[in-house]
């Protein structure tokens, strides 16, 4: 088996993996990277451009994996598109609000090179999208040559899968982002058992050891118990969410609290795509019944839009929980701008619920949280930081211990690294080797052809 990693980053960047089995070509993920503009952003797709893909896999719908995909679709028109049946609802959805963020981006900033794709291109990525159950092999041939795919339930987000492949008798396993416990909306990853030839292994967590101490029961409990206490002293409270999986996560993270009498009612602010998804969650759980989540709590919570009438450093307009994207407070989306307007009077607060890149906003002002003030670079404003900043570990992603001991169960004789850091990826390079000694472990450079 061949593999090239397209991120030309080697990070977390833009997921996509190109790998030949037999003589099936096929790529997994076509994401953008979400620390880069315009074609930067875009896997290296030069590295296939004379490869007519047999499939296209697409383990969920997060940009950093589903970003791209109208333009390699674009060039290989002909091509199946397998995913799990939310994500062939989602994935659209998620391109179209792309489309109209690089459009405004164009204007703002002026990046010609947006918008990456057309909403016609979307519209050929929906022709293409194969909708496949979960844990049901279906067989592609091509000459005499048969290979079966196998979507398994990754956790992570609604819809998001593991992909195996099987072909000759070998066994091929994409493990995509994975998160073992369940979570309020879905349940936890069931990845396939047993011995696997080769593993591709996502490694988002490998830089940081798992704190047996907290679990996912505790940390809720602690937010919760933050939240109450920011809005006991009269503040607000700002939650930075992506806006698929995590902001509906939060809803019933909060809506059950309230019901249990564990927070007063409030105001609870939400704006953008997260409140569109919602809609969507609704449909997928009557569909597929993949997830909970019941859209009448929003309107038991009287969930309401966000007053756009913000000003930098003047509290905000409107008092109680603000629930919107983006996750790292990344400029220009309503989190940063809340936040900016938050910051400097000391009632309020901020809760950080997933992980920050560092060279995000939200990063950096965890980074400088006590150093007293921060800049709002396109706000060009200074805040003094006075409102309390917390993080709570309710990341999406499998710890590095319970990912390690699913690729020592499987004896996987090659397992190959993929979407971490560098620091992360050393960390599995170190502890795969001693734990499979056996086995070849790929920490692979970008564009560079592998045998495995
Ligand atoms: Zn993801
Ligand atoms: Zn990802």
């Amino acid at each position: 088996m061949k593999l090239i990693d397209l991120n030309p980053n080697g990070a977390i960047g833009a997921s996509a993996t190109y790998v030949q089995i037999g003589a099936f070509h096929i790529l997994v993920d076509s994401g953008l990277n979400p620390k880069e503009l315009g074609l930067a952003a875009t896997p290296d797709f030069g590295l296939i451009e004379d490869i007519d893909l047999d499939l296209i896999v697409l383990t969920h719908c997060h940009l950093d994996h589903l970003g791209s995909l109208p333009i390699i679709a674009a060039h290989n028109p002909d091509t199946p598109i397998i995913t799990s049946a939310p994500n062939v609802e989602l994935a659209p959805r998620m391109l179209r609000n792309s489309i109209n963020v690089m459009k405004r981006q164009r204007e703002e900033h002026g990046i010609t090179d947006y918008p990456l794709f057309l909403h016609r291109d979307v519209i050929q990525v929906s022709k293409q999208l194969v909708m496949q159950r979960f844990e049901r092999g279906e067989i592609y041939r091509k000459g005499d040559e048969t290979i079966e795919v196998i979507l398994h339930p990754a956790g992570h987000v609604v819809g998001a899968a593991a992909v195996e492949f099987i072909h000759n008798n070998r066994r091929i396993v994409f493990s995509g982002d994975v998160l073992f416990e369940a979570q309020r909306t879905l349940p936890g990853a069931h990845l396939p058992t047993g011995k696997i030839d080769t593993l591709i292994l996502e490694t988002t967590r490998g830089a940081k050891a798992r704190k047996p101490e907290l679990t996912r029961a505790s940390e809720v409990d602690r937010l919760v118990t933050q939240i109450n206490d920011i809005l006991e002293r009269g503040g607000s409270c700002l939650i930075p969410v992506f806006a698929l999986g995590r902001m509906q996560e939060l809803f019933k993270i909060i809506f059950e609290a309230r019901s249990f009498g564990r927070l007063p009612k409030c105001p609870i602010h939400a704006a953008g795509l997260g409140m569109d998804i919602c809609n969507y969650f609704e449909k997928i759980r009557k569909r597929t019944q993949l997830i909970d989540f019941d859209i009448s709590m929003l309107e038991k919570m009287k969930v309401r839009s966000v007053d756009q009438n913000m000003r930098p450093g003047r509290d905000l307009p409107r008092k109680g929980i603000y629930l919107v994207s983006s996750g790292m407070m990344v400029e220009h989306t309503p989190s940063y701008k809340v936040a900016a307007s938050l910051l400097p009077h000391p009632q309020n607060g901020i809760c950080f619920v997933g992980y920050c890149d560092p060279d995000t906003p939200g990063g950096k002002l965890l980074e400088e949280r006590d150093s007293g003030s921060f800049f709002f670079d396109v706000l060009d404003y200074s805040a003094p930081i006075r409102a309390s900043i917390d993080q709570f570990d309710l990341s999406g992603h499998a710890h590095r211990e319970e990912l390690s001991d699913y690729a020592t169960q499987s004896e996987a004789r090659s397992v190959v690294l993929n979407h971490g850091d560098p620091e992360a990826r050393e960390w599995f390079l170190r502890d795969l080797t001693e734990r499979l000694p056996q086995s070849k472990i790929v920490n692979p450079t970008s564009g560079i052809e592998y045998t495995v």
